[in-house]
């Protein structure tokens, strides 16, 4: 039975240029009908759900919805599973539509969490990345949460914005310690294609910061952010001591969860699932009692093997390599030997885990692990 659950809300105002997350803005007039067919997938889904542990409503622009949507979710969900203060229950919010009454209505409906995108405090960086929040209304954001009630705040940072330079990444990182969140996500900032940003690169209208400057914004966070008592427990993500994410630990864990909602993606029995992205779509198929799934994948054992390495490398706890087949971990010796070497991983114990160099260079480590896994696969 499944702990974790994952709630897509994919309607957004306005598309900021860096973002290739399925959100739309022209279908908000469906948002009633959309929460109408997310209760009903949640009866659908029922038998493999039990008492959750950490429910997550991710976006798009959660709070986007109103008092009655949050109420109608939770309660939903409180009425099959009681919902308790013990469960981690998120909303992410964006500051640019989170006003007073609608973090009350949070608080109220029973999540306890609450993971506000400032990304910035810069008001031209923000321009620039098409938020539709200004710097005070990220502070104001902030301060009501905490005025509101809500005890367990997060804030998710953007760095490497074009333009951007390091006294104004830190700038941003002392500002915001001073609001004192119980957990910072800090992710830099990647073109995706198919994404304004990504066009903007292309034809040299907007150009990225160098990748000294990157590598000196990712250090500087962990030296701010450490020495302010936030201890980092994965690549991008900070904590007060007792606040790490639990959605996002059992996901980095390849911990099992079902995701409901349009383009929402689901983990269990070894199967990997998508749910169609459109939302006309998936109110449709959930109305004519069908689950609204598209894309569904039964892991390879190299694929696991995979995944162990890509997430599990991630978190600053490392990997065991006991829990890679013995002839995984076989082949993996010269590679790790490598590694150690250039001082990009330390391994004590059979435990894998990244050093400072490391951190900055994960995707490295992660492609050469997986290339020499592939490189011995029998033809
Ligand atoms: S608010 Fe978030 S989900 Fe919506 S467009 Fe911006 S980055 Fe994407």
């Amino acid at each position: 039975m499944v702990r974790y659950l994952y709630i897509h809300i994919p309607f957004c105002l306005k598309k900021c240029i860096y973002c290739d997350f399925y959100s739309v803005s022209d279908s908000i007039p469906l948002i009633d009908a959309y929460v109408e067919a997310l209760c009903k997938e949640i009866d659908m889904r029922g038998d493999h759900i039990s008492v959750p542990e950490a429910i997550y409503i991710g976006g798009g622009t959660p709070s986007l919805l109103k008092r009655k949507h949050f109420a109608k979710i939770i309660g939903k969900l409180n009425g099959e599973w009681r919902t308790s203060r013990e469960m981690e229950i998120t909303s992410e919010a964006n500051p640019g539509t989170l006003s007073y009454r609608r973090i009350k209505a949070m608080l109220e409906s029973g999540i306890n969490r609450i993971s506000i995108g400032v990304q910035s405090l810069n008001d031209n960086e923000l321009r620039l990345l098409g938020r539709m929040h200004d710097a005070s209304e990220a502070a104001r954001a902030l301060r009501d949460a905490r005025r509101g009630g809500f005890q367990n705040i997060s804030v998710d940072l953007i760095y490497a914005i074009p333009g951007q330079n390091s006294g104004g990444w830190k700038r941003t990182l002392d500002e915001i310690v001073r609001f004192r969140p119980q957990h910072l996500s800090t992710y830099e900032l990647t073109p995706e294609k198919n994404t304004l940003l990504h066009e903007h690169l292309e034809k040299g209208t907007l150009c990225m910061p160098e990748e000294d400057t990157i590598a000196e914004m990712y250090y500087s966070a962990i030296d701010i952010l450490e020495a302010c008592g936030y201890a980092q427990y994965e690549i991008s993500n900070f904590a007060l001591p007792g606040y790490e994410c639990r959605h996002n630990l059992n996901y980095w864990n390849r911990g099992e969860y079902i995701g409901l909602g349009a383009g929402a993606h689901s983990f269990r029995n070894g199967m990997r699932s998508a749910n169609v992205g459109d939302v006309e779509s998936y109110i449709n198929e959930i109305n004519e009692d069908r689950l609204p799934v598209t894309e569904a994948m039964a892991l390879t054992a190299e694929d696991t093997v995979k995944e162990l390495l890509f997430l599990g490398l991630r978190k600053k706890e490392g990997i065991e390599l006991r829990e890679m087949p013995a002839e995984v971990a076989e082949k993996m010796k010269e590679t790790l030997g490598n590694l150690a070497r250039q001082g990009l991983i330390e391994s004590s114990e059979n435990i894998i885990t990244l050093t400072r160099k490391g951190l900055l260079l994960c995707n490295e480590v992660i492609v050469r692990l997986m290339l020499c896994i592939e490189h011995s696969r029998p033809a």
